[in-house]
């Protein structure tokens, strides 16, 4: 089914992910400081940017994980988080708030999967507790997308019992089996040992390459450049550059991002 054309994507479609005006501070720690984006429905965007940028938050902030104080978030069209409504800021409700973020998909550094389930509980677990699907059916996809992953045959065995590369894979799988339509990664190799990183990175280009939007936090440049649509570079909590991976990496404007890759690179 992997296929290299993606959908195209008429103007009245709209975004996948829209991030507005979102500003985020801790105390007196400005993290986030107006960060605008729009992620078109099959976009894979990867986020760079130095340790403390921001990166992270944003991601927490898109899954309202983190609310910001000001700005909003909107996936599929629909605006979820603090929004500016006149002078007032709305919030929208907890369900609401919960409906979206199951249309958000979420791959942690370290992996995040529940310890004393299996692997093919892992997956099936969020659609049962969801009520999308039944407990069989549940396990029916889970085994499905664990194929997909290189892991059809493991499905018995628990977290422990694999290596960081094949939990990671896991934990794609378990994002992938509330059909997302968009999946956040922050920075899912960093954790892993050198030759566990290639496994991983194979799995989340074959989603790319399928059409699923993805946004990806890395410092992984070659696979920004295989993979990426746009690169958007960040420091400071502010967008300083994104475009195509050819112009952001191979000839970026602005002296941060040249700083920035001359250390990654
Ligand atoms: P990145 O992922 O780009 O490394 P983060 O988004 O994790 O950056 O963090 C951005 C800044 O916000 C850092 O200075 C970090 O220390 C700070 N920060 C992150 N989370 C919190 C928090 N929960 N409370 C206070 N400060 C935080
Ligand atoms: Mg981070």
């Amino acid at each position: 089914m992997t296929t290299t054309e993606k959908t195209p994507t008429t103007p009245t479609s709209p975004a996948a992910l829209e991030v507005h005006g979102v500003h985020k501070w801790y105390g007196t720690h400005h993290v986030l400081d107006g960060i605008d984006l729009s992620v078109r429905p099959g976009e894979v965007t990867v986020v760079l940017g130095p340790s403390g940028s921001g990166k992270s938050t944003l991601l927490r902030v898109i899954n309202h994980l983190e609310k910001p104080e000001l700005g909003h978030v909107s996936v599929g069209g629909e605006p979820i988080g603090v929004r500016r409504h006149g002078a007032r800021l709305r919030e929208l409700s907890e369900r609401a708030i919960l409906r979206q973020r199951g249309r958000i998909g979420f791959v942690f550094q370290n992996f995040n999967l529940f310890p004393h389930l299996t692997v093919l509980d892992n997956v099936a677990a969020a659609p049962v507790a969801t009520g999308k699907l039944t407990r069989d059916e549940a396990r029916e996809l889970a085994r499905e997308l664990l194929t997909r992953v290189g892991l059809g045959d493991r499905t018995g065995a628990y977290p422990r019992q694999l290596s960081g590369g094949q939990q990671q894979r896991v934990a794609i799988a378990r994002a992938l089996a509330l059909r997302p339509g968009i999946i956040l990664f922050d920075e899912p190799t960093s954790a892993l040992d050198p030759e566990l990183v290639g496994e991983v990175l194979a799995v989340i280009k074959d989603l790319a390459t399928s059409g699923t939007t993805l946004v990806i936090v890395t410092h992984e440049i070659g696979f920004a450049r295989e993979v990426a649509d746009r690169v958007v570079f960040i420091d400071g909590g502010r967008i300083v550059e994104q475009g195509p991976p050819a112009q952001v990496l191979d000839h970026p404007r602005h002296e941060r991002t040249r700083d920035f890759l001359a250390k990654v690179l």
